[in-house]
């Protein structure tokens, strides 16, 4: 059978989103019955980045807002291999990052950087996290003057709301830690400051020696975000390398 790309990952032609992934069909009780298309996204989401070495091992973590009054995110569980999640691999949590419902699993460590995203910015309805080379090392390299300075490039355009090559965007770069809670209390004071400046954006952000985090308004528009951005960042570490 031929494949070509779907808006969110591989998937033949003819073939439905759920097939291949392990875990479906659920039973008529299991927790994530009714999200079978966003758990599929979410999937081929990780199947992609992981092929695209953004997303290796276990690092890593996507959400989908699933609700918002009240919040409800569906969210990758700690510690899955995200080339090879199946179906069980997810968790529903609110508003504090706990899981809604008994006997699911741990969700992932960074959770509140899910929550305070879709609590600052209320057309966000999917967050993504990669930890690429390029976006661990140019988080370090530009981390003194607070950004990734990308200027000129062409793929700007694919940001949401970014209509010329013409602009010096500033990717915002936040120190690593292990105390999230702090990171996303962070990470809600700069939104709500980005928030109040008219024009296109936020659109993400990195963190130091760690990652990146972008969002959309659906599952596919983060991902482009993601492939615009690791596009950006390979093109602003390459050149460093030919200077
Ligand atoms: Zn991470």
């Amino acid at each position: 059978m031929s494949r070509e790309w779907s808006s969110v990952g591989e998937v033949a032609v003819g073939e439905s989103p759920l097939a291949g992934i392990a875990g479906f069909p659920y039973s008529a009780d299991h927790c994530l019955r009714g999200l079978e298309s966003q758990v599929a996204d979410l999937v081929h989401t990780g199947r992609l980045f992981y092929q695209r070495g953004w997303s290796v091992g276990t690092s890593s973590n996507y959400s989908v807002i699933i609700d918002r009054n009240p919040l409800e995110l569906l969210v990758t569980a700690s510690g899955m291999h995200k080339g090879r999640l199946n179906a069980d691999d997810f968790v529903r949590i609110n508003d504090q990052g706990r899981p809604i419902l008994p006997g699911q699993p741990k969700s992932s460590a960074e959770t509140m950087l899910h929550v305070v995203a879709a609590q600052k910015m209320l057309d966000v309805r999917c967050v993504l996290h990669t930890h690429s080379i390029w976006a661990t090392i140019l988080g370090d390299r530009f981390f003194d003057q607070g950004h990734v300075p990308i200027n000129g490039f062409e793929m700007l355009k694919g940001l949401a709301g970014i209509t010329t090559h013409d602009v010096n965007y500033q990717l915002k770069i936040f120190e690593n830690t292990q105390d999230i809670a702090a990171l996303a209390h962070d990470v809600g004071t700069w939104l709500d400051e980005e928030l109040r400046v008219s024009g296109p954006g936020p659109h993400g952000y990195l963190i130091r020696k760690h990652g990146l985090y972008t969002w959309g308004k659906d599952v596919a528009e983060a991902q482009r975000h993601i492939e615009i951005f690791e596009f950006l960042l390979e093109c602003v570490g390459r050149q460093l390398l030919m200077a």
